[in-house]
């Protein structure tokens, strides 16, 4: 007899002879800033929880409350998944953003996903940031939208781009607000009067940037205070927020639209009522408590000073809290990425397909948890790293 999945070990063997396999470990506990591998007890710089809201007291108070009703919500929210806890955090989610309305979605993958399918198909062409999250890339191509790829933060090509596409019925352009994998941002200004020159729509991704950008900290269009009709808002509870969940927030219509064709949120479950109460905790903390941002902004200044001063390339652009320290092969960065752990710094080796070839790195997540405390131990660990 045969079997038929016999492929996959020669697959498997090819990755981790390029030191391209990914361990699937388990953490054995995840606290505020740290976490517990292999049985030690590390500081934490590879999570998304820039303001330490994870693991809240106030925070999982909120979703201890809600839990008390159930767990799951048992159904999508167009059956009867949308509770009063949906009801409030989209509610508090379109205050906060400054939009008429917001919609929830299962993750931010499947927001990005459903709206970009909801709003372009085959007659209509999308734009994309060479470095956008995967979830924009794939919502692109599952559109079957025609697909064109910019250079990084390269207006001067997307103009031309625009200017050359005058025959497609809709025009839409994507992009990450704060890049995941190089921390650096977008020019959404720029972005957005190209999007109204050329009478395009824009979508913008704020996972990483909601609660870090802006003096509200409501993400990077606010910070670079952009308010444009042709912009629509998506993000995640699961980052910053410290929950789970993606959002869409625009305008009434857009999410009309969406509650009726995003095919991600009609035919999946709604979220777990508790997270929504999380997460409408936690944007009410990032309303009263910006000093945690303000913590990160002056963390990151002083984290990519000091590594830099200690020989570590880092990007010119990085801005904010997400610092990748490059380090060109995925041999050498998974073994300093073990130094470190060996250091009690557990910080995330980002290899190929996650970045391009040549462009392995070490991505530092800071956190409001880790205090200053975690980032003396960061930057000790990586002065003693022999390279
Ligand atoms: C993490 C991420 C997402 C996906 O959000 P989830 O809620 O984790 O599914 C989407 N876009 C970007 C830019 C991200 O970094």
């Amino acid at each position: 007899m045969t079997n038929s999945f016999n492929w996959l070990d020669d697959e498997i063997a090819s990755l981790e002879s390029r030191s391209l396999v990914r361990e699937r470990r388990e953490v054995q506990s995840l606290t505020a800033g740290r976490c517990q591998v292999d049985g030690n007890e590390l500081w934490n710089f590879a999570s998304n929880d820039y303001l330490g809201f994870a693991n809240d007291p106030a925070v999982i108070a909120a979703a201890r409350d809600a839990l008390k009703e159930g767990v799951g919500a048992g159904a999508s929210a167009l059956v009867t998944g949308r509770t009063y806890w949906h009801a409030k955090v989209e509610q508090r989610l379109a205050e906060f953003k400054g939009t008429e309305s917001a919609i929830l979605f299962p993750t931010g993958f499947a927001a990005n996903i459903g709206t970009i399918v909801s709003l372009v198909g085959p007659e209509d062409i999308v734009f994309c940031d060479r470095l956008n999250h995967a979830s924009l890339v794939d919502g692109a191509r599952h559109s079957k939208a025609r697909f064109r790829v910019y250079p990084h933060c390269d207006m001067n090509a997307l103009k031309t781009e625009l200017e050359k596409s005058t025959d497609y019925r809709r025009r839409l352009i994507v992009t990450d607000s704060l890049f995941s994998m190089d921390g650096d941002v977008a020019p959404l200004a720029e972005l957005a009067s190209l999007s109204e020159q050329h009478d395009a729509m824009l979508l913008v991704d704020e996972a990483h940037a909601t609660g870090v950008f802006g003096d509200q900290g409501t993400g990077l269009l606010e910070a670079q205070n952009v308010k444009s009709q042709n912009v629509v808002a998506v993000g995640t509870l699961s980052k910053a927020i410290g929950a789970q969940g993606g959002y869409v927030a625009g305008s009434r219509s857009l999410c009309d639209w969406l509650w009726n064709t995003a095919r991600t949120n009609m035919f999946s479950t709604a979220l777990a009522p508790p997270m929504c109460a999380a997460a409408s905790e936690s944007l009410r903390l990032i309303e009263s408590e910006p000093h945690r941002r303000e913590w990160l902004h002056s963390a990151s200044q002083r984290v990519v000073e000091t590594l830099r001063s200690q020989g570590w390339e880092i990007p010119d652009k990085v801005d904010g809290p997400i610092i990748p320290v490059l380090t060109d092969t995925p041999e050498n960065t998974l073994n300093l990425s073990k130094k470190l752990q060996q250091q009690g710094i557990l910080v995330a080796a980002i290899r190929p397909p996650t970045v391009p070839q040549g462009k392995s790195r070490l991505r530092i997540s800071l956190s409001y948890a880790h205090r200053d405390e975690g980032v003396d131990a960061l930057v000790q660990a990586f002065a003693n790293l022999d390279r």
